[in-house]
């Protein structure tokens, strides 16, 4: 096929360009990621698992991740503690990913058993540390104080 003359050929990239300027002007939300299209987005929906609970992006921590959460459903991992099978369960997931606003890269490694035991020991070391900072100083304390 013979090359086109150049005058046609820059026409040609002239209407490209103006059709890919007009794709990116779009309403969208501002926390949508720039790739999903409307488009895009009704075609995963229509993908949605049945009981899957549909994501709210506009809930979610902001990221740059060209695979978002659509939606949830539960997840079967093992724990890294104690090795026992465990379900990140949709509703979890929801919980943390719009509400303690996780950020989405994250995912549960620990089963629930393992993680209230990770809380109640960050809750212990916390009022341990508490505590040392409330406390009546040492009378000798100023002696191993350094004076600089
Ligand atoms: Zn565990």
């Amino acid at each position: 096929m013979p090359a086109k003359p150049k005058s046609e050929r820059k026409k040609t990239k002239l209407k490209r360009l103006a059709n890919a300027k007009g794709n990116l002007v779009r309403e969208l939300p501002a926390h949508w990621p720039r790739f999903a299209t409307p488009d895009y987005y009704a075609w995963m929906m229509a993908r949605m698992p049945k009981g899957a609970i549909e994501a709210d992006w506009s809930k979610h921590q902001p990221h740059n991740s060209y695979g978002p959460i659509f939606w949830y459903e539960d997840k079967e991992n093992t724990c890294v503690q104690c090795g026992v099978q465990f379900v990140f369960t949709k509703e979890e997931q929801q919980q943390w990913y719009e509400e303690y606003k996780i950020p989405i890269y994250a995912k549960a490694n620990r089963c629930s058993k393992c993680r209230a035991i990770v809380r109640h020991d960050k809750r212990l070391q916390r009022e341990h540390m508490m505590e040392m900072a409330n406390r009546v100083p040492h009378p000798n304390q100023a002696f191993f104080k350094r004076s600089t």
